[in-house]
């Protein structure tokens, strides 16, 4: 491969094939990225990170990405230690060396090592950036052949404080998430949605929520990750002729909707048909989903937004 030989690695192409990662100015197989064990990344879940994908070779919001990531880090006082445009190049080239053209790009920037001089001062670790590549993996692609759209279960467990944990930061701190989704997978559900503090929706892991009633289109507006796709949602709402409004939304709201969907990097836009017990637009993806879907596709397809992968695009 032209790319590894560029990159000074003595690697065939199928090395890569279970993904490329990158740390320390060094790019090499997924297998072959590890973590100290010593990094506080791993001993405190002390990171923050973010995730963009390529579709059809096409890199999707990646300035986006790589702005809010800026963000989480400046917010926890991580130091990446690479410039925007330098994390930019990092994501290009590995999401290259992975050679699959609908991949995940993750970035991550972790506390590190405790300085030897001063250990219990965490302004002193040496905070280390990292990212690697996977497989794109949409969480309604995992439901059964003939399931129409998704189930989710209401949770009670509340999502960690904003106060204790700012939620617009995106980080591993998802302790409620799981607790929460594996609650859902034992009634049945296929993933969950949690509640805030008040008892109103927030989100659910890894993606946002939006509901629908008749043209219009909600979704809460706080105590939860401000997602790229949302606001890519929000944006196809506008151009749809549809109204949107961001505020708080009750469970009882969420269960009384038209239609219900989900939004992320990896699936898009997504249906959910059922909430616990209840059946939401007949159990099929309601003609407000479908419209906001069809067009997400349609113009990525088209190159919205996108940054080519060369050699994939
Ligand atoms: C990443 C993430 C989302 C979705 O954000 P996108 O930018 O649309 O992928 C939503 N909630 C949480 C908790 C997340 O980590």
């Amino acid at each position: 491969m032209a790319l590894a030989e560029d990159l000074g690695l003595a690697r065939e192409v199928e090395d890569f094939a279970g993904g490329a990662g990158y740390s320390d100015g060094a790019y090499m197989p997924l297998d072959e990225l590890a973590v100290p064990i010593t990094d506080f990344g791993f001993l405190r879940a002390d990171a923050c990170y973010d995730t963009a994908h390529v579709w059809h070779g096409l890199a999707f919001r990646l300035d986006d990405h790589v702005q809010r990531f800026r963000r989480s880090c400046e917010a926890l006082r991580l130091d990446p230690g690479l410039g925007d445009a330098e994390i930019r190049e990092v994501m290009i080239r590995l999401a290259q060396l992975d050679g699959r053209r609908e991949q995940m790009v993750q970035i991550i920037c972790t506390r590190g090592r405790v300085s030897a001089e001063a250990p219990r001062d965490p302004r002193r670790n040496q905070n280390r950036f990292w990212a690697f590549t996977r497989a794109l993996d949409a969480i309604d692609s995992k439901l059964p052949e003939g399931a129409r759209g998704l189930g989710v279960h209401i949770s009670d467990i509340p999502r960690i404080p904003p106060e204790s944990i700012d939620p617009r930061v995106k980080t591993f701190h998802r302790g409620d998430l799981t607790k929460a989704l594996m609650e859902a997978m034992d009634a049945g559900a296929d993933t969950c949605l949690v509640v805030d503090m008040a008892g109103n929706i927030t989100e659910g892991p890894g993606f946002n929520v939006f509901a629908v009633a008749g043209e219009r289109i909600v979704t809460p507006e706080a105590g939860m990750l401000e997602g790229i796709t949302r606001s890519t949602v929000m944006e196809l709402a506008g151009e749809l002729g549809l109204a949107s409004e961001s505020r708080a939304i009750s469970p009882e709201e969420m269960r009384g909707a038209d239609e219900v969907f989900i939004s992320s990097s990896a699936g898009g836009i997504m249906a959910v048909t059922r909430i616990d017990g209840t059946i939401l637009s007949n159990g099929a993806p309601g003609p407000v989903t479908q419209r906001l879907a069809e067009r997400y596709w349609a113009k990525k397809t088209d190159g919205w937004h996108a940054t080519p992968i060369p050699g994939l695009a």
